[in-house]
Parts: structure tokens; sequence; C-alpha cells
């Protein structure tokens, strides 16, 4: 009677220790810390960690165990965008949203492109700015009430008054109100430290803040500085106390040296960038996150007559058409880039095209992807959970059809997406 009860209580140990384990069988998979590509190997997935990478394929022996088999794709870690807006997306209508949209609206919207960015093989996302929403949407995901990436989010963005991120922007005086700390508007070190630790109350994870005019903003300037150094420094240090880091906006060179000094980790879009600025950059071991993708997009939509406001369009034809082309000075001087895209800017799931993009401008396409997986997962402070498929990291796998270093274009289409060991897709 005690053996067979000590046996009960192994197999139970056993099977509650390791649950079902899942074999992916590889042919060719992607080392993002050494940048080389191996043929024939099988990952081995635990629950939701990978619990071994063996050379050559490995076949289950055990009925429980899952086999997956991607023999004829290229396998790699799930991919990072550290610029998305999970909560809208871009329309000629998006003026109006603020006023016509309540934040269920907004939720149910999220919902399709939280889904969508999953599918394209972007298993983890900062998201850099909406109404707050974002934060219940993260939440939601955690909670795997609906599928969506890992997501970091700064809930809504600090900015100055008549700033890049103060909501009232453009509407008539009886709507502009007066916005302050909480609603994150900011106008004194004071306020900075407010805001900061409202973010923080809030459920943010991170701080995004408007260091210079922007151009989808009903506002005239696309690239002021709209932040005084203190300012910046009273967040930088105040968002420091709560464990999180600051990420600036930033198209012009002034606003853009200022958030370095003040402590940033990483600059925007950085449009107008001169190379003492690249110079600083390196110096204060700050990242550039390119958004190449919705520099062509606002180029693009400008031309369209009405779908941005007046006020919108000669910015979007002057600062969209630089954006590449500072990100190819950037990435030759020596700054460190970290993938992001602006996605919500443009459509939802076309997060891939940015590799195309950075190919284009002169980076070898084993660089995007290691910027998209192991220099992300470092300034998100996860490197030793995501970014690789090493033992040990959460099982965020994904695959594609050929080698993007022979075509990047592959990196559109994703055919195979597991999540912290759970399969959305295979095809
Ligand atoms: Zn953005």
């Amino acid at each position: 009677m005690r053996k067979i009860l000590l046996l009960c209580l192994f197999v139970f140990s056993t099977i509650s220790l390791f649950g079902q384990t899942t074999y992916i069988l590889c042919g060719k998979l992607i080392d993002t810390k050494s940048g080389t590509i191996k043929s024939k190997q099988t990952i081995v997935v635990q629950e939701n960690k990978i619990s071994n990478v063996i050379d050559g394929y490995v076949i289950p022996r055990s009925k429980t165990d899952k086999l997956i088999d991607l023999k004829n794709k290229v396998v790699m870690p799930g991919l990072i965008d550290m610029h998305v807006h999970i909560e809208n997306e871009f329309g000629p209508r998006t003026r109006l949203d603020r006023y016509v949209l309540d934040e269920a609206d907004v939720a149910f919207n999220s919902v399709g492109f939280a889904k969508t960015t999953l599918l394209k093989g972007f298993t983890t996302v900062r998201d850099l700015g909406g109404t707050g929403v974002n934060i219940s949407i993260r939440k939601a995901i955690d909670a795997g009430k609906i599928p969506g990436p890992r997501v970091f989010t700064a809930g809504k963005s600090l900015a100055t008054t008549g700033g890049h991120a103060d909501p009232t922007n453009g509407s008539r005086r009886v709507l502009i109100g007066d916005p302050g700390p909480k609603e994150g508007i900011v106008n004194s070190v004071e306020d900075a430290k407010k805001a900061v630790r409202q973010r923080y109350k809030n459920g943010a994870d991170c701080i995004k803040i408007t260091a210079t005019g922007g151009v989808l903003s009903v506002a005239k300037s696309g690239d002021n500085p709209q932040f005084t150094v203190e300012e910046i420094k009273a967040i930088c240090e105040t968002a420091k106390d709560y464990g999180m880091h600051v990420a600036a906006h930033a198209h012009g060179d002034e606003g853009m040296q200022r958030a370095i000094i003040g402590g940033v980790k990483t600059i925007e879009h950085g449009t107008y960038m001169s190379e003492a600025t690249m110079d600083l950059m390196k110096k204060h071991d700050v990242y550039l996150v390119p958004t190449i993708t919705a520099g062509k997009e606002v180029e693009e939509k400008a031309k369209v007559k009405g779908y941005y406001p007046e006020i919108v369009v000669p910015k979007a034809l002057a600062v969209g058409p630089q954006i590449q082309g500072t990100f190819k000075k950037a990435y030759k001087r020596g700054v460190g880039i970290a993938f992001g895209t602006d996605a919500g800017v443009f459509k939802h799931g076309n997060n891939g095209k940015e590799f195309g993009y950075m190919v284009e401008a002169g980076m070898p396409a084993m660089e995007t992807i290691q910027s998209a997986t192991i220099t992300n997962a470092k300034i998100l402070k996860m490197d030793t959970e995501i970014g690789q498929i090493a033992k040990g990291f959460y099982a965020d796998i994904i695959a594609v059809d050929e080698d993007p270093t022979k075509n990047i274009k592959t990196m559109e289409k994703v055919v195979f997406v597991m999540k912290n060991g759970v399969v959305y897709k295979k095809e």
C-alpha cells in the first residue's frame, strides 16, 4: 500500500512538474546571440519555457508529448517592437475619435489590433501612448482573456501645454480646458514628478514624453523643443525611482539633445538628428527607434486630399521623407538601434515592413533581427527571458518560409507563432 502511494505521489509530481512537452523540429534556427543560423535543431518546450535546444532532430517517445514539424522553415525568437500604439489606427476620422468614442469602443478596436500584431510574429511590444485603455489591454492579454503580445505600456504620453501629446490640441476653446499632470500635461518640475507618479499609480510600465513637436498633432510645429532640460531630468529621475525607463518622441535636434542630457533611454524617430547628437547618444548609451515605416506612411497619406487635417500635411511631407536617411547615418555612425515601427500610425500588422526598410538603408538583415530581439530585450530588462531561443527563456518562437538574410521580405509573412508556450498560428 505504501509503495503504491509513493508511486502515485511520484507520478503525480512528475506530471505537475513537467506537464506536456513539445518538440519543435527546426530546419534552420536563428541564434540571435551569435548572429548565426544553425541547421537541424530541436527546441524542447515545457509549459511556457524553453527547457532545451538540441543539435539534430529529436522525436518524442511519449504519446502525450507533442511534435511540431518546422523542418522546412526558418525559426527564430518572437519579435519585439519598441514603438506601437495598440489602442488605435490612424485614418481620416482620427481627429474626431476623441469626441465620439467611449473607452469601451477603444477597447474593442484594440482587441483586433493586439491579435493582428501577435499573428505577425510580434510576441512583445512597447506601447508608447494612448488613453490608458492600453493598460487594461495588457491586463486582459496577461490574464489570457484575449490573444495579443506581451505589452509594456506608457499609458498616456507626457507633453507640455499645446505639445505633441496634449489631448485637447486643435479643439474649440470650450473643449480645450486646462489638462494637468493627472492627464499627462506638465509645465514645471513639480508637474513632471507628479505626472510620472500618476502614470505609475495608473499601472504604466514605462514613460513616454513628446520632447518635440510631432507630425500628426493638430499643431503648427513638427520639431520645436517642448520641455526644458530640468523638466526632462525630473521625469527621468522620478521614473527611475519607480523602475521605469523613459522614451522620447523627438524630430528636432535641440529637443533631442535635451532629452538625451535629461536621461531618456530611447529617441523615437530622430528625424533631424545632427552628427553631434548621434555622438551624444553613443556617449549616454541612448538608442534610436527608427520608425521608418511610419515616415513612409505619413509621406504617402499626406498626398491624399483630406486624409490628414490641413495643418498636418506640410509637416508630414517634410518629416516623412527624412526618417530613413537619418537612420542610415545614425547606424553608420554607430548609434545603437532598437527596432520599432510606430504601428498604429499605419495599419497594425505591417510592422514587419520595417526590416526591409532597415536593410535598404544599410543594416545587415541579421542585425535587424538582433535589434528586434536581443537589443530590445535588453532595454526592457528582460534579456534573460526573451529575445533568444535558449534554455530557460520564454517559449516565444516564430517561423518564416525563407532565410531572411537572403530575402528580408519573408519577415512580413510569419507562418508560425508560439507565445508563452501556446501556439497561436501554424500555416
Ligand atoms: Zn508613436
